[in-house]
């Protein structure tokens, strides 16, 4: 590796200020669609700048944390590849559209089919029976046109994964890529920037779930979690569950059976889901937290002990 690092990092002030450019937009699209560095003249004339002083002062911005100068010419710097990769990530040419569309999952909790849905770039389940897992209504806009009841939660998707998927491969698209990134979120690592996150759980104290869902919290469990970016604005929340997809036990007994989180397939996916939702809950103890939750496949069980901060403290098989 050779240590060309830009001699200092750029506050988010000055990064937005050197992005909100034409010109330097420009480069950086034309730097991305290349493999191989790109001479200055070579570089004008695809940008399509005719001044080449100006152009220059443009390059010259960018040149050190976003784009790199070699003797061949110029190429992006891992910055510029991330700008370009998440503006490409949302820019596809037409809006995705999925409406709900009930496709061939079974609900984690009835078994009755779910439906997918796509929405602010992220992929909506609902049952089409049961109430679900959180008591959340669709925005009042749509009230009225569809009684949006049996909320699941979402998975996160850019409307790149919407392109060329049917609503079935677009679900399983949306699976993985929420749990690639809720995997290193449960690890303490920020899916967007990498930074620390810090994380609290939330203990609804007069939790009763009998019916489905709890009247006081308006969810399935009781303890649920909040994550937000020490760097970013990356912030999330879910149930306990979910949160422990790093558990190396978790995952261990997962593999035992057959199920591998980080690929699934149309046949395991709904065993996988259901593995990381029908879990039994106790909480043992509030104050210092304590909490057992129980997975379920088939016949056998693994109940993960956990402590503050959602740590497993215990794994025990049965
Ligand atoms: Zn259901
Ligand atoms: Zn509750
Ligand atoms: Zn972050």
């Amino acid at each position: 590796m050779t240590d060309d690092s830009p001699a200092r990092t750029l506050s988010p002030d000055e990064a937005f200020e050197l992005l909100g450019n034409e010109t330097r937009v420009a480069i950086l699209r034309t730097l991305g669609g290349t493999e191989d560095p790109v001479s200055f003249s070579d570089l004008r004339e695809r940008v399509g700048t005719a001044d080449s002083g100006r152009f220059n002062y443009h390059l010259d911005r960018l040149t050190g944390h976003f784009v790199r100068k070699r003797a061949e010419g110029y190429e992006l710097r891992r910055a510029g590849e991330r700008v370009v990769e998440a503006v490409l990530s949302g820019a596809v040419t037409d809006a995705p559209v999925l409406e709900r569309t009930q496709i061939d999952q079974p609900c984690h909790f009835c078994g009755a089919p779910v439906a997918v849905r796509f929405r602010e770039e992220r992929v909506e389940l609902y049952c089409t029976e049961c109430p679900g897992s959180y008591s959340r209504t669709s925005s009042p806009t749509e009230s009225g046109t569809d009684a949006p009841g049996g909320y699941l939660g979402y998975h996160p998707l850019p409307p790149a994964g919407v392109a060329d998927r049917d609503p079935e491969a677009v679900f399983r698209a949306a699976w993985f890529w929420g749990h690639l990134e809720l995997t290193a979120a449960a690890a303490g690592v920020c899916p967007r920037c990498s930074a620390t996150l810090d994380r609290s759980t939330r203990v609804c104290e007069a939790h009763d779930a009998g019916a489905g869902l709890c009247e006081t919290c308006g969810r399935r469990y009781a303890v649920a979690f909040d994550l937000s970016c020490t760097n970013c604005i990356y912030d999330e929340s879910g149930a306990a569950p979910v949160g422990l997809a790093d558990s190396g036990a978790l995952v261990g007994f997962l593999l035992d059976h057959g199920l591998n989180p980080f690929a699934p397939t149309a046949e395991s996916l709904p065993r996988l889901n259901r593995a990381f939702h029908d879990v039994t809950e106790r909480v043992v103890s509030t104050d210092p937290f304590e909490a057992r939750f129980t997975f379920a496949v088939g016949d056998d069980r693994l109940t993960l002990t956990v402590g503050e901060d959602l740590q497993v403290v215990d794994a025990e098989r049965a």
